[in-house]
This record gives structure tokens, C-alpha cells and sequence, in this order.
């Protein structure tokens, strides 16, 4: 009899064990269908600018158009926004590619400085060694870094690991220097394509105005270039590796602050005009609204 009712009661703690297995297995279903139809709510991406053509040499001359409005994506929203910006006045971003320089880069930062200006700086890996304490100064008083790959590459000719390596090594590196995460991409010569933008978990920063400062390599004429085509919005293309870039910068930001245009990073555009740039989205430039 005393067996019996200890047998019983051994089936029954094993029903309750089979029957609580049961229903952390149902739960476990439940959750990972969930999170599979949020996924395939995000996997609507959508890209702005799809007439991206293919260049090579050092001709950063795709024309791009303000990113598409309706993204599913998560905002990545800037992290300083600490300068009196009013986001009802134009804004601007001035980008420099391909440095730092330590020859050009610290007068362009001083020059900023003065007239209470921020840029974004597309890094280069090959120019981090040596100048850390140029990219520090960069952060620290406002202005932007940007990732631009380990070894300027074109993403579309490089393979998945090679692709991970370029900007992700790159991503860490800028980190281990500066302290802060790196948010946005400007993919060298502005080649992505699908395939590269799986690739990339970031918002992707093309331009609006190429000043051509590579190629002239003029003063005036990369002056000329800025001040007949701003606009409110407008991001612009140049390289602090030139000193005659670097030369026009410096002598256009008295005329752009005059013109009433305030001098921000690509995050801060994004965070005054869309309150965060977007992951998987082109920014060519970013107008009001
Ligand atoms: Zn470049």
C-alpha cells in the first residue's frame, strides 16, 4: 500500500515535470516568433539614392539625393549636442576625407574652434598612427569621427570578411583613441551596394557638394565651389589631407557664418532635422523639413 502511494506520487511529480517542460517550450516558441516578424518588419530597407555609378581613382563624384523619409530603422541619435544650435536656422556639415594630417588638420581645428564651428573627420586607418592626439583634439571639441575604412578600399570589391575587417576594425580602432563610439560611415569613393550595405550598421554619409579639392587643387576655386552652391542642409565634400583644402576651409568659414549658416557634425544635422540619423539609410544631404 505505502509503495503504491509512493509510486503515485512519483508519476505524478513526473507529469508535473513533463507538463512544465511543455510549457517553457510553447513560451520559448512564442518569443522567438515574435522577435522573427519584428525582424521581417526591419527588413523593409530603403536606400535614398540608387544611381550610385561605379568610380575608381579618387573621384568621390556620386551625386546623392536627401535620404527617403519612411525607414523602419532604429535611430541612432547623436551623442553631443552641446553648442547652442537653433534648429530653426541653416545648418551645414563640413566633412574632411582621408586624414588626419598632421601637418593640415590641427590649423583646421583651431580655425573651427575660433569660429565656434564642427566638422566631421571621415578617418583613414592608415592615418591614425602618430596623430591620435590630432583625432583626441578633434572629438574634444566637437567635431565628429567618421569611419572611413582601414585602408581606403572599395567595399564592393572586397569580399564578406575582408568588408567586416575595413569597417569594423576601423570602428574599433577610432574607439580604442577617442573613447567614443564611431556612428557614422562614409564608404570610400561612396561605393556600396546591396551586398555592402548588409554589411553596414550605420548610417551611411554621402555628400551634396563635392568641392573637387582633390582634383583642382585650388583655394579659390574650392571657395567658389562651397559658396555658389551652399544650402541649408548641405553636406559637403572635402580633404584636410590637401593644404590648399585646408587653406579654403579656413577662409570660407567667416563668409558661411555670416551668411547665417551654422557649422555642425553629420549627427547633429541629423539630430536637429530628424531627431537621429537612421542605420541603412544614404544621407546625400539633409534639408528642412
Ligand atoms: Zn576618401
Amino acid at each position: 500500500m505505502k509503495k503504491r502511494v509512493v509510486i503515485l506520487g512519483i508519476s505524478i511529480m513526473i507529469a508535473l515535470i513533463v507538463e512544465i517542460i511543455g510549457l517553457y517550450g510553447i513560451l520559448q516558441i512564442n518569443k522567438k516568433n515574435t522577435k522573427n516578424s519584428a525582424n521581417n518588419e526591419n527588413e523593409t530597407k530603403l536606400i535614398e539614392n540608387d544611381t550610385e555609378s561605379e568610380k575608381t581613382g579618387e573621384t568621390e563624384s556620386v551625386e546623392a539625393t536627401e535620404e527617403t523619409e519612411t525607414a523602419t530603422e532604429e535611430e541612432t541619435t547623436t551623442e553631443s549636442h552641446t553648442e547652442e544650435i537653433d534648429p530653426n536656422k541653416p545648418m551645414i556639415a563640413l566633412t574632411f576625407d582621408d586624414g588626419p594630417s598632421s601637418e593640415n588638420t590641427p590649423r583646421l581645428l583651431e580655425a573651427l574652434k575660433e569660429y565656434g564651428a564642427h566638422a566631421t573627420f571621415f578617418v583613414v586607418g592608415y592615418n591614425l598612427d602618430g596623430n591620435e592626439d590630432i583625432l583626441r583634439q578633434a572629438a574634444d571639441q566637437g567635431c565628429e569621427i567618421g569611419n572611413h575604412t582601414l585602408s581606403h578600399s572599395k567595399l564592393t570589391d572586397l569580399d564578406d570578411n575582408a568588408l567586416d575587417s575595413e569597417i569594423g576594425g576601423m570602428a574599433e580602432k577610432i574607439k580604442s583613441i577617442t573613447g567614443q563610439e564611431v556612428v557614422t560611415i562614409r564608404p570610400p569613393y561612396g561605393a556600396v551596394d546591396d551586398r555592402v550595405m548588409q554589411h553596414i550598421n550605420s548610417p551611411i554619409i554621402l555628400w551634396s557638394i563635392d568641392t573637387e579639392d582633390w582634383k583642382t587643387r585650388d583655394v579659390n576655386s574650392n571657395i567658389q565651389s562651397i559658396q555658389q552652391n551652399v544650402f541649408d542642409g548641405a553636406i559637403i565634400l572635402m580633404h584636410d589631407i590637401h593644404p590648399e583644402s585646408v587653406d579654403a576651409a579656413i577662409q570660407v568659414l567667416g563668409w558661411l557664418k555670416d551668411q547665417g549658416y551654422q557649422m555642425v557634425t553629420i549627427s547633429e544635422l541629423g539630430y536637429y532635422r530628424r531627431g537621429g540619423l537612421r542605420t541603412g539609410i544614404r544621407y546625400g544631404s539633409i534639408e528642412p523639413n
